[in-house]
Order: structure tokens, then C-alpha cells, then sequence
């Protein structure tokens, strides 16, 4: 019943539309658009103001004809990454991919078009069909900030769906919670030829630091990295500040907390070994430490009603369907940490945030219609 040529046309024009996170005004009202033609009440939110962005997240509902059935939630984001303006899709057969300047934005507006498809059959077909909330996020690439934004009062649906993922025949039903990390390590400059005594090298506490901590693959569920550093202003000066920026992910708290608190203490420890008597006065390097909690772990039970929802709708399609843990992040993790449970579909996007990016548009037709029948199998829902 899904509509092939329909959908892959929708998703090359959706490609063609640049949607840089913060500038996704022009995707929003084609989906607009798209989605009034289908009947549904679209508003779009405030957050494009929180976060600087020129549009907001688009909340659309469809009241659907079958009232007793519990609400449903499709979600997919609008925003990609860059390179990502002026995208050219080359279509080879069933494979889809950009000139290879840019990415291709199948991350995530394969997601977005498979849903606008489906609704799209249940309107033409009369499909029984119970409420739907959709909520296409501005900015998921910009740290979830969209999502974050979103009052998940506006929704009907305390259950559904993400599709926002690229390994094929998967649902994503548990993710790790992240903390960002900011360490500010404060030495004391000095000249570095005439007086070096005189200065506390802050690339060398850092250094120090950083060599003390576990950093990588911490154990199955925990990873951590320090990835940006920045200090220093010129050779022939002892540097007094640095900058490192870093991150955590585990899909245990108490891990997360653990692993966050040693990397803080390894670089408090090696500040502590750096004193100097200079001028008559004592100084310590130190160290100002920001912690942020990025998002919360998604944990979807696999008896959760969705994930078996999901499981019987590959079942009647003949297709099986794992449950799987990811080490990313995504919408997903947010809306379970306000309460929904909602688990995230793969739609046949691959190589992601790469400018090799492809898919397969037959893994497109697939995931579409796995959702066309959760939503057909909702529809019987009480
Ligand atoms: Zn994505």
C-alpha cells in the first residue's frame, strides 16, 4: 500500500531543502504544508525562539476515526548536519546518496518522509486509525536542543515512535545518559625564557591530567573522551589557562556519576602537585569544572506496549525485528525522560554525518511499511 514513488519523491524534494539546525523554517512549512493536506491541526512551537533557530519544533495531530485506540507518537527531525547545504541527490538504482560535498540528510528526512507517506496511505485508503501526534524537532543535531524545548503537554500520545536510526531491522530501546564536560585549568604565565619558575604551566597540569584518566571504552555500557582542547597564547609564554571539553556516556547512572567524578579528580589531582613560591606568594593551579547533564538513558522495557506493538507489526510483515542498545543519543532519550515511552525505528539511513552518506531506498519502502502497520495494528489498541 505505500505509495514507492510517492515517498522517494517526497524525500529527494525534502533533501533539496537545506535545514541546517537553527535555519529549518524552509523544511518546516513544506511540511506544514504536507501535513494540513492530510487534515491534521499543525502549530509550531517557541523553541526556534529558546534557541536561537529561525522556526520551531511542528506539532501536528490527527484526531484519526477510531477514538477508543490509544494516541500514537511518529517523530523525526527536520535539522542535519554539515556539510549539508545545497545537497544534490544522486539517485543509482535503489541507491540514493549526495555528490559527495555534502552529507545527504537521509539523517533525518528519511524519518520525516516515511511518516508523511504513511499518513498519507491511511487518508487515501480510509485506514481505521486511531490519534496521532507528530512531532517533527528542529535542532536534534545541536544537542537534543529541540526536543528539549518541546512540552510534551501539547501530546495526546504517551507512546511511540522515533525513526531516526540506520541499522536496518532494529528497534533502539535502550541508550546511554550523557554528561558534557568543561574544564577550565588555571596555571600562572610567566616569560618563558627569563623567569619559568615564576609560572605554573597549565598545558602541562592538563597533560598530567588527562594521562590519569580512563578515557575510550570504559566497560560495555560506558564510554568517555576528552575532545576539543584549547590554551596557551604564544611559545615564549608560560600558558595560564586551558580549555578542555569532554564527555561521558553510560547506560548506567551510576556509572555515568562515577566516571565523571574521576575525570574531574584527575585533573584536581594534578593540580594539586603544581604549587609555586613566587613574590612571597603561594600559588595553586586549579581547576573550574562544568558539568551538564546532556540527556537522561532511554530504558523501553521489552514488554513495554510499544516495543510489542512494533514486534506484531514485523510479525504480520514477515520481517524480524531485534531489540537493540545503541551508544548515541537522540530525540528518543529526551521524550522518555519526559515521561513518554517511545523507542526509535531504523529507516534505511546510512554512513550518517558523513558525506558519504547513503540509503537504500528498499530499507525506505520497509521501515514504512513496518510503521504503516503499527499504526494499523494501534488502531485496534483500547
Ligand atoms: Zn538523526
Amino acid at each position: 500500500m505505500i505509495n514507492q514513488e510517492r515517498l522517494k519523491k517526497l524525500l529527494i524534494e525534502l533533501i533539496k531543502i537545506d535545514s541546517l539546525s537553527r535555519r529549518e523554517y524552509a523544511v518546516a512549512m513544506r511540511l506544514k504544508r504536507e501535513l494540513e493536506e492530510l487534515g491534521a491541526a499543525v502549530v509550531i512551537d517557541d523553541a526556534g525562539e529558546k534557541v536561537g533557530g529561525n522556526v520551531g519544533n511542528l506539532i501536528a495531530h490527527i484526531s484519526g476515526n477510531q477514538p477508543a485506540a490509544r494516541p500514537l507518537l511518529l517523530s523525526a527531525h527536520m535539522d542535519t548536519v554539515v556539510p549539508g547545504e545545497g545537497v544534490v541527490p544522486i539517485l543509482d538504482g535503489d541507491i540514493l546518496r549526495s555528490d559527495g560535498t555534502t552529507v545527504l540528510g537521509g539523517d533525518d528526512k528519511s524519518g520525516v518522509a516515511i511518516i508523511c507517506e504513511v499518513l498519507r496511505v491511511v487518508q487515501e485508503n480510509h485506514l481505521p486509525c486511531g490519534a496521532i501526534d507528530v512531532v517533527f524537532t528542529i535542532c536534534e543535531e545541536a544537542g537534543l536542543v529541540g526536543a528539549k524545548c518541546l512540552d510534551v503537554g501539547r501530546l495526546h500520545a504517551r507512546t511511540g515512535l522515533v525513526l531516526d536510526s540506520d541499522s536496518v531491522g532494529f528497534l533502539f530501546t535502550k541508550a546511554p545518559a550523557a554528561n558534557r564536560m568543561e574544564f577550565r585549568v588555571r596555571g600562572l604565565e610567566a616569560h618563558a625564557g627569563v623567569c619559568p619558575e615564576n609560572g605554573v604551566n597549565a598545558i602541562k597540569v592538563a597533560a598530567e591530567g588527562i594521562a590519569q584518566m580512563k578515557l575510550g571504552r570504559i566497560d560495555h555500557e560506558t564510554t568517555a573522551n576528552i575532545g576539543l582542547i584549547e590554551g596557551g597564547m604564544a611559545v615564549n609564554i608560560v600558558p595560564n589557562m586551558v580549555l578542555l571539553k569532554g564527555e561521558a556516556r553510560s547506560h548506567s547512572r551510576e556509572k555515568l556519576d562515577r566516571q565523571t567524578e574521576h575525570m574531574r579528580r584527575s585533573l584536581e589531582e594534578a593540580a594539586a602537585r603544581h604549587t609555586i613560591e613566587a613574590g612571597g606568594r603561594r600559588f595553586q593551579a586549579t581547576v573550574e569544572t562544568k558539568i551538564e547533564s546532556d540527556y537522561d538513558r532511554m530504558d523501553v522495557p521489552d514488554g513495554a506496549p510499544i516495543v510489542r506493538l512494533v514486534q506484531a507489526a514485523a510479525k504480520n510483515l514477515d520481517l524480524e525485528l531485534k531489540t537493540m542498545a545503541t551508544g548515541g543519543g537522540c530525540d528518543a532519550n529526551i521524550l522518555n525522560q519526559k515521561g513518554l515511552e517511545v523507542a526509535n525505528l531504523s529507516t534505511g539511513m546510512r554512513d550518517i554525518h558523513t558525506v558519504k552518506e547513503w540509503l537504500d531506498l528498499k530499507d525506505l519502502y520497509l521501515s514504512a511499511r513496518v510503521v504503516l502497520e503499527v499504526v494499523k495494528l494501534n488502531a485496534e489498541s483500547r
